[in-house]
């Protein structure tokens, strides 16, 4: 199910969303729309199903319902929260309820927004979209230098020693993120968090494509060997 939108260089796939909702006509009506709408729908009616979906499919989104059989909404929220593995998935929470207090508990619970049913489609999805916008990386605006790289984010220049090094929007976000977290190793996947954002959905191999990119760009100045790939793990900026 490959997306054919090109809007950036990378190889764009939908975004999957987790529909976890136990009344199967509401979660027939939200796989429905979030489909409409160009996601991709997973759904799960329980806790133990939305975890194996979880692990099988690692959405970029849950919308999860407040009550369920077994185990509530609010409980599969915080277990996600307290998991590394899915301690960035957002999460929006519905419920039926609609006092103050039960919001602020959803929240606590670790959701980033929450719905109220019944709700319109539309608005449904312009919080998803809000949400999914929210989890895109914003780089700070300082000079940094590593490795005997300079790099300026105001004036989009890179420059080590006497060269100047030209590098496309994508190669000069990756390489500010290495240089402001130079010497630990990160995954594909944690790259593509950090650098393209939650919000946008391209594919793991997508990364190698601008790593490449990147070396070629430093080699000229000898450089490109600060970026190691570390096998079976990622990729490294270290200036050691
Ligand atoms: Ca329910």
């Amino acid at each position: 199910m490959l997306a054919t939108s090109s809007r950036t260089e990378g190889m764009i796939v939908q975004a999957k969303i987790l529909i976890v909702e136990d009344e199967p006509a509401i979660a027939e009506l939200l796989s429905f729309n979030v489909m409409q709408a160009g996601f991709i729908a997973l759904r799960a009616e329980d806790a133990p199903t939305a975890w194996q979906q979880i692990r099988d499919h690692a959405p970029d989104l849950i919308l999860l319902d407040w009550m369920l059989p077994e185990t509530s909404g609010v409980v599969i929220a915080k277990q996600l929260r307290a998991d590394a593995r899915t301690c960035d998935i957002p999460i929006i929470m519905l419920t039926a309820r609609g006092d103050e207090r039960d919001k602020i508990l959803g929240l606590e619970s670790g959701a980033d927004d929450y719905i109220t049913k019944p709700f319109s489609p539309r608005e449904l999805m312009a919080r998803i979209r809000a949400v999914l916008r929210r989890h895109i990386p914003i780089m700070p605006d300082e000079n940094v230098s590593a490795g005997g790289l300079e790099l300026s984010p105001t004036t989009h220049r890179v420059t080590a020693k006497d060269h100047s090094i030209d590098l496309g929007p994508t190669e000069f976000r990756l390489l500010q993120f290495f240089m402001t977290h130079t010497e630990r190793v990160y995954s594909r996947a944690q790259l593509l968090d950090q650098v393209w954002g939650t919000q946008v959905f391209v594919e793991e191999r997508t990364v190698d494509v601008h790593i490449r990119r990147l070396r070629a760009a430093l080699e000229p100045a000898g450089m490109d060997n600060l970026i190691q790939t570390v096998r079976g793990s990622g990729y490294r900026f270290s200036a050691n």
